[in-house]
């Protein structure tokens, strides 16, 4: 479904990602675990469209998306979720996820219909629809970003840390989200800090270091044979 072959992405003389390879098939969920700094926000950077590839190639349902504008990215099948997490603040709930409907625009009863079933994965969402997002607490403008991006159809998602900066018990809901959402079929890649949650929802993952590829596996392998500590202390 996704497929990065030997992706580099480059800051000027830095080589934040080199040489990357790794595959999603269609309705898995594949962790991206690595230290801060490691290149796992430049990749998905990259694959969104936001970065340009130094080097490699991106395919998407056999379609190369490498050079292709973050618009193109969307309508080609591929949302993201960023870190960044922003919500439109004076928009109201409704609003924000209509915004990620932008590309279906003139679908008015598809994006009902797709509406209703984001209202039915998010009903805390549905009952704020008319809230303004800023008022949302932190994990449900998570939720709201996460709904957003479905609003544009996507066959696969990827989520930047979903779980930063959020009380545990918010966490775990964020991840019974994440779980639900791969049973609707969807193709995800999570980029995540927290270790022992993304292993439990992943099918498999891949630990990067300094902009490389350093293990992969399904969760169990990658538990049994990779020093995660290492990885994640960058030690
Ligand atoms: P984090 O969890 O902190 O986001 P990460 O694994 O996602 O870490 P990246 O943000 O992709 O890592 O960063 C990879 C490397 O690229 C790091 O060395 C970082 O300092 C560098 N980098 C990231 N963004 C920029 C930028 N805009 N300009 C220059 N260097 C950057």
């Amino acid at each position: 479904m996704l497929e990065a072959r030997n992706l580099s992405v480059n800051y000027g003389m830095i080589r934040a990602v080199r040489e990357i390879s790794f595959t999603l098939a269609k309705g898995e969920l594949v962790s991206l675990l690595g230290a801060n700094g490691a290149g796992k926000s430049t990749t998905l950077k990259c694959i969104a469209g936001a970065l340009k590839a130094g080097g490699g190639s991106i395919m998407l349902d056999c379609r190369d998306i490498t050079s292709a504008s973050p618009e193109q990215v969307v309508r080609a099948g591929l949302a993201t979720v960023p870190e960044t997490r922003d919500v439109f603040p004076d928009l109201t709930v409704s609003e924000n996820l209509m915004l990620g409907a932008y590309i279906h625009r003139r679908d008015r009863a598809g994006n009902r219909e797709n509406l209703q079933r984001v209202h039915h994965l998010f009903p805390r969402l549905a009952e704020r629809e008319a809230q303004a997002a800023g008022t949302l607490s932190g994990g449900e403008q998570q939720m709201l970003v996460i709904a957003r991006a479905l609003m544009s159809r996507p066959a696969v998602l990827l989520l930047d840390e979903p779980s930063l900066g959020l009380a545990p018990a918010i966490v775990d809901r964020i991840f019974e989200m994440i779980e639900t959402l791969k049973r609707t079929g969807l193709t995800i890649l999570l980029v995540e800090q927290n270790v022992n949650q993304a292993l439990a929802v992943a099918d498999r993952a891949y630990v990067m270091r300094l902009g490389r590829i350093v293990a992969s596996g399904t969760a169990d392998e990658i538990r049994a044979t990779t020093d995660l500590t290492k990885h994640y202390l960058g030690g």
